[in-house]
């Protein structure tokens, strides 16, 4: 089993690349942020808790993103692997996904990172608010409110996977082929 954390601030490229590379390795891609807007969509009371938080850039609270991502890990008691997109954004999160894996007798192999300077993703993310649909894609103050909570409790998580040698940064800049493209190179090693 291949399991793949992709990681990278917000319009890093996760969802773009994921999408390529779950065909290209046959793996399950989890996007945490999809199945929230699935939610949301659906009217449920998770998605209506999601938004509350989403709708201002915070992260929705770790108990209910775990629940969530272990039922979503459940539907897939098949699959030959895993592209976590989105998910693990906090600490608490990395340790449950690490104990989840525990108990399949698998493991994470490794996070890899899109790297891309911040004034880029901005301009990434209202670009991408014009076709999206996604409101928090449509605001330039909930974008830099998703990028400084990224900072505040996600980027510690490289220190987290580096600590066990499974963190492998690469330029997230380019053409969506020549990403694919590097992604694929530190995939093929694991
Ligand atoms: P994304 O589609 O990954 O950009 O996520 C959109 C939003 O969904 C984020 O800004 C958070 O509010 C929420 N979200 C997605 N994944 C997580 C997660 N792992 N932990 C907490 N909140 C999340």
């Amino acid at each position: 089993m291949k399991n793949i954390v992709l990681f990278g601030p917000p319009g890093a490229g996760k969802g773009t690349q994921a999408e390529v590379l779950k065909d290209k390795y046959q793996l399950k891609h989890i996007s945490t942020g999809d199945v929230f807007r699935y939610n949301i969509k659906n009217k449920t009371p998770l998605g209506t808790l999601a938004k509350s938080y989403m709708d201002k850039g915070h992260l929705v609270p770790d108990e209910v993103t775990i629940d969530m991502l272990n039922a979503e890990v459940d539907k897939n008691p098949d699959a030959k692997g895993f592209i976590f997109d989105g998910f693990p954004r906090t600490e608490a999160q990395a340790r449950a996904l690490s104990d989840l894996m525990d108990k399949k007798d698998s493991q994470i192999n490794a996070m890899v990172a899109l790297e891309v300077d911040d004034e880029i993703l901005v301009e990434r993310l209202l670009e991408r608010g014009k076709s999206s649909g996604r409101p928090d894609d449509a605001n330039e103050k909930v974008i830099r409110e998703r990028i400084a909570e990224y900072y505040r409790k996600t980027d510690i998580l490289k220190k987290y996977y580096q600590q066990q040698d499974k963190y492998y940064g690469v330029d997230g800049v380019g053409t969506i082929e020549e990403i694919t493209q590097r992604l694929s190179a530190v995939i093929d090693t694991l």
